[in-house]
């Protein structure tokens, strides 16, 4: 039985999510990719076939386009289920695809199991197949039965390991057929971010802030504690979209995943949202005005008070015991 995993790749560095992508496939069947460019990345694929698009237009992405390029594979191979990484370009295609195509999408799964003796999902194994997969931010696992001749599948980060192997796959080349229409929406261009100190997602410590900050200026306080730690500054969403700092700087489900190992949370109540995106912290400091705010379940420690007067305090502090 075929199944037909998407693989993203970086300019010819195959992407770590497409590659636990192929592991999830082949407790399925015996897994064909497809490419978007990048015939040379092919060598990392222990598979049989690599169909590989070529299509200037499509190769920095094209979500449309790249559904299009899919179901043609899709013709040609009849594959019994289609899987992809579930990063937000293999959700958005496997959306297209299956809206364009009227099939069931399960996003962001950990775990598959085809509900039948011949072991076959879609059109050869009766199409039924449970899935584990993470919803609510990963404070849930549900189980699901998806029915259908061709399920589309994506895998949740992180949720298992990368299929590593070398393989030399039999490369197929086409040209996708695609309209206008599919390259409505599509990536021009790539402009390198410029990015100044530590990055949110690998530093050691993150300072963060909510709406108990209270303003853009607000932030000074706690970028000069930042500072004094070597910690990357992060917010909480009601922060982005209030304008105090960018989307980058963002923790959360919507926003950057951080696994520090000591995360401050200044004037954060604690919503499910955000502590997807922070509950990788070895330790959790929460300092809020609020002793029943919910953040406090996750915190390691706590100063209940006001940020404004603890914050400072913390660097007073930090300078007195530094200075010699
Ligand atoms: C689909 C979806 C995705 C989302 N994604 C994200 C996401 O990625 N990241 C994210 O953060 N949110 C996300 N949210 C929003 C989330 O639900 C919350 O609305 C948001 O996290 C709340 O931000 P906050 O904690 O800063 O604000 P609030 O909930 O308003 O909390 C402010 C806190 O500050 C405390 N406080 C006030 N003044 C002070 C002071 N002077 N000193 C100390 N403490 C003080 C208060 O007691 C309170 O606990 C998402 C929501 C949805 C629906």
């Amino acid at each position: 039985m075929t199944v037909l995993v998407l693989v993203e790749h970086d300019g010819g560095a195959v992407d770590e999510l497409s590659l636990q992508a192929l592991t999830f496939a082949r407790s399925l069947g015996e897994p064909e990719v497809m490419l978007v460019g990048g015939a040379d990345a092919v060598e990392r694929l222990d598979v049989a076939t690599a169909h590989v698009a070529e299509d200037e237009r499509l190769a920095l992405y094209a979500p449309g386009a790249w559904a299009s390029a899919l179901g043609e594979v899709i013709d040609r191979v009849a594959p019994a289920a289609v899987v992809a990484a579930g990063t937000n370009r293999g959700n958005e295609v496997l959306a297209h695809l299956a809206a364009r195509r009227d099939l069931p999408l399960a996003a962001n799964c950990t775990a598959v199991v085809a509900e039948n003796s011949a072991g076959g999902a879609g059109a050869e194994g009766g199409g039924l197949l449970t899935v584990t997969r993470v919803r609510w931010g990963g404070s849930l696992l549900e189980e699901a039965r998806v029915h259908s001749q061709l399920p589309l599948l994506s895998v949740a980060p992180h949720a298992l390991p990368a299929a590593v192997g070398e393989g030399a796959p039999a490369v197929e080349r086409f040209a996708p057929a695609v309209d206008d229409a599919d390259l409505l929406v599509r990536v021009a261009e790539h402009v390198d971010e410029v990015t100044a100190g530590i990055s949110l997602a690998e530093a050691k410590v993150v300072v963060s802030g909510g709406r108990g900050v209270g303003s853009a200026d607000g932030f000074g306080i706690l970028e000069e504690l930042a500072a004094l730690l070597d910690a990357a500054v992060g917010c909480s969403r009601v922060v982005t979209s209030a304008g105090w700092r960018p989307h980058t700087d963002q923790v959360g489900q919507t926003g950057t995943k951080v696994s520090p190992d000591l995360y401050i949370a200044c004037g954060i109540s604690g919503a499910t949202q955000h502590i997807a995106g922070c509950k990788g912290a070895k330790k959790i400091l929460a300092i809020n005005s609020d002793a029943e705010a919910p953040i406090l379940a996750n915190a390691d420690y706590a100063v209940i008070g006001d940020l404004t007067a603890i914050v400072p305090a913390i660097t007073a502090e930090l300078r007195k015991a530094r200075s010699p």
